[in-house]
């Protein structure tokens, strides 16, 4: 198999036949001309079924996560509502993470609980704790690695065959990641999902979503399902996605880089009172993260000495790390997941701590990142 960069620029991209075209084109067109009634040239018919510029997406996200098959869509929720309505029939059970990506969890417990599925919240970095969640009517096993926002790390092989026994799909929502760092499928996994608003995509510039599988069926299923649903993403957002992508893994290299010295600094100061990075080495996952992922990822989270307002007052104190939602994109970004991202939480067992504050360590220069945190905590006293 080809190395990871050179199938992020190359798979699926050809120069076009025709023109010598090196770049992917925008294929705008909504319908296509059939030569007879049925006689599709390229098998295209109309953009919502198929289109020329998602399907190289397609086909190089597909390549990325050592997949067969992958369907891009027009955000990573729109993945996941697709996945889950093929996976799941009412009076289903399904097993997510207590600390399930904010939206995830909205989808499963506001719109699916209303049509029959149940749902339990476990710490899947317990496998046991999984075994023990597992029903009759469990048909699949929702996770992600590293968790959002507590950075919690799952051993996607030993969950795999916990799913595998109980009859169950394995999804790993692969965002935090991104296939630089770790492929799932060949841990095990069923079913890779992503948000590729996120690293993928990684300049903050479009929202779009992915689900990567091996097997024939599914990928089947999905298409008939999004085609009948309805959740594509454009032309132009397919080919800013693929833009993005081909610097991946310069990308998360750089990512890594400057989380790893933001850790290390956070760590050192007495205005923090937790650092959570899987890379350090008294992180509870760090071993299980070092046995899976590639690096240990740009998202740092770290919960503040001084209680909620300190960590609110860090969050409106930081001059580079922009206070914004999101994450894996090439800026920083800074924010309070209680009161921002998993505000949907509040209340349940996936409340988090509120004074937790979430970092998504961009590609600036690592001097000035670390400068300008360190300024904002420094003025906690
Ligand atoms: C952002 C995100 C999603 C949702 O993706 P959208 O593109 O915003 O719809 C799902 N999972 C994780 C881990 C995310 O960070």
């Amino acid at each position: 198999m080809q190395g990871f960069s050179t199938r992020a620029i190359h798979a699926g991209q050809e120069p076009d036949p025709i023109t010598g075209a090196v770049t992917t084109s925008i294929h705008t067109s909504s319908t296509y001309a059939q030569d007879g009634v049925g006689g599709t040239r390229g098998g295209y018919e109309y953009s919502r079924s198929a289109n020329p510029t998602r399907t190289t997406l397609q086909e190089c996200l597909a390549a990325l996560e050592d997949g067969r098959h992958a369907r891009a869509f027009g955000s990573g929720m729109g993945a996941t509502d697709t996945l889950l309505r093929v996976l799941l029939k009412p009076g289903d059970h399904i097993v997510i993470p207590h600390d399930a990506y904010g939206g995830t969890f909205r989808l499963i417990d506001k719109v699916l609980s209303g049509w029959g599925v149940e749902h339990t919240p476990v710490d899947l970095s317990d496998v046991e704790a999984l075994r023990a969640a597992i029903r009759p009517e469990t048909k699949v096993v929702w996770t992600e690695t590293p968790t959002n926002p507590l950075l919690g790390i799952a051993d996607i092989a030993a969950l795999a065959g916990v799913a595998r026994d109980a009859g169950a799909s394995l999804v790993v929502d692969n965002t935090f990641a991104s296939p630089y760092l770790q492929t799932p499928l060949a841990l095990g996994a069923d079913v890779v999902v992503h948000s590729t608003t996120k690293y993928v995509g990684g300049h903050s510039d479009v929202v779009g979503g992915a689900i990567v599988t091996n097997d024939d069926d599914l990928a089947a299923a999905l298409s008939f399902a999004q085609n009948s649903t309805g959740s594509v993403p454009g032309p132009f957002d397919a080919w800013l996605t693929l833009r993005g992508v081909k610097t991946l893994a310069v990308r998360m290299e750089r990512h890594c880089d400057n989380a790893e010295r933001v850790a290390e600094m956070l760590a050192g100061h007495p205005a923090v009172e937790k650092v959570l990075y899987p890379g350090l080495p008294d992180h509870p996952g760090h071993e299980v993260a070092a046995k899976q992922m590639r690096r240990f990822g740009g998202m740092v989270s770290f919960q503040t000495a001084g209680g909620r307002d300190a960590a609110l007052q860090v969050c409106s104190n930081t001059q580079l790390f922009t206070l914004a939602e999101s994450l894996g994109g090439i800026e920083s970004l800074i924010e309070h997941p209680g009161q921002m991202t998993h505000a949907s939480t509040a209340g349940s067992m996936l409340e988090v701590p509120d004074n937790l504050v979430r970092l998504s360590v961009g590609i600036e220069d690592a001097e000035d990142l670390i400068e300008d945190l360190r300024a904002a905590l420094d003025t906690l006293g």
